[in-house]
């Protein structure tokens, strides 16, 4: 190996992939991304394999990190799945970007490696239980538990996007009934937006300016738009109950939401903060901090260098 010690980071989304290069003290020094190619896998890692060369310009790196939403094996460091991605069943992507670059590669799910890099450079420093929710097209969480990453039995703890907020519910993607991630999502705001506006239209009441997704609600909002704040308030309730059964569950000192609550910010979290004062025993409130991710939309760069086995 010649010249300084670079970290390569792999971001691996549904819809973006991002490949970012490091120092290891944690400088971002380029990054590039590329929308995810549809279909199997192969394309894509041989795009994250050409883009890592140009930004690694035929250096060696020490260590890469991989991001990757869906169940995976850690220790086997295989992509097992990636909902709404057909063609990425049993990816064994850390033998193959370790063969590729010679460096050891870490695997880790997206919601475990946002936990790790907030607690490592974010809102979560110093903290040592800390629960970060992924709230973005669907939702996800990742356990920091007496200073460590939980990942269970079967690397798959941390779903708090699939328990059970309605019993009645509308349905889920994964054929519950009334999961957070059916109310509160990017995907469900959107599918509750157009549902309060049908049932407006039937009213005949104005729907004009009616937001169509998460962003315009957020967007709307922040122009102090009724409609906006008040369907905003009913989401933060609906994240309040769920994050409230993950308090009395865990008992975190911080709760941390990702993309959706880091552009609300307080417009989402307020609301979230006062029905959490009503809902916990006063106990579980005490030093309770929920808080937007800090490294706000830099944080999928951020989890996959936090998740690259840098030798020490
Ligand atoms: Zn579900």
């Amino acid at each position: 190996m010649s010249g300084d010690p670079r970290v390569l980071g792999v971001d691996l989304g549904g819809t973006k992939i991002s490949v970012s290069l490091w120092t290891p003290d944690a400088r971002r020094l380029a990054r590039r991304t590329f929308d995810t190619i549809p279909g199997s896998a192969g394309p894509n890692l041989d795009m994250i394999i050409q883009l890592g060369r140009e930004l690694l310009e035929g250096k060696k790196p020490i260590a890469v990190g991989v991001s990757a939403g869906g169940p995976l094996d850690h220790e086997r460091g295989v992509i097992l799945l990636i909902p709404n991605l057909s063609g990425w069943t049993n990816v064994p992507i850390g033998e193959r970007l370790g063969s590729e670059f010679g460096a050891p590669v870490g695997l880790e799910n997206d919601g475990n490696a946002c936990a790790i890099a907030e607690h490592r450079f974010g809102a979560g420093r110093g903290a040592n239980n800390l629960v970060f929710v992924t709230l973005s097209t669907g939702i996800g969480g990742g356990l920091i538990l007496d200073g460590r990453i939980y990942r269970g039995h079967r690397f798959l703890a941390g779903e708090i996007g699939h328990h059970v907020i309605l019993t009645d519910g509308p349905p889920c993607g994964c054929g519950n009934l009334g999961c957070l991630e059916a109310l509160a999502s990017g995907t469900a705001i959107a599918r509750r937006l157009k549902e309060r506006k049908r049932i407006l239209e039937k009213k005949g009441q104005p729907t004009d300016g009616i937001p169509r997704n998460a962003r315009e609600l957020v967007e709307c909002a922040k122009q102090n738009d009724f409609f906006s704040l008040e369907f905003l308030r009913e989401t933060a309730g609906y994240l309040a109950h769920g994050v409230t059964n993950v308090i009395y569950i865990l008992d975190p000192e911080v709760v941390i939401l990702g993309t959706i609550a880091v552009a609300a910010g307080d417009l989402l979290l307020e609301p979230m903060r006062a029905e959490l004062a009503r809902l916990l025993w006063p106990a579980f409130r005490k030093d309770l901090k929920v808080l937007p991710a800090q490294l706000g939309f830099d944080l999928g760069d951020y989890s996959a260098f936090a998740v690259a086995p840098i030798p020490v």
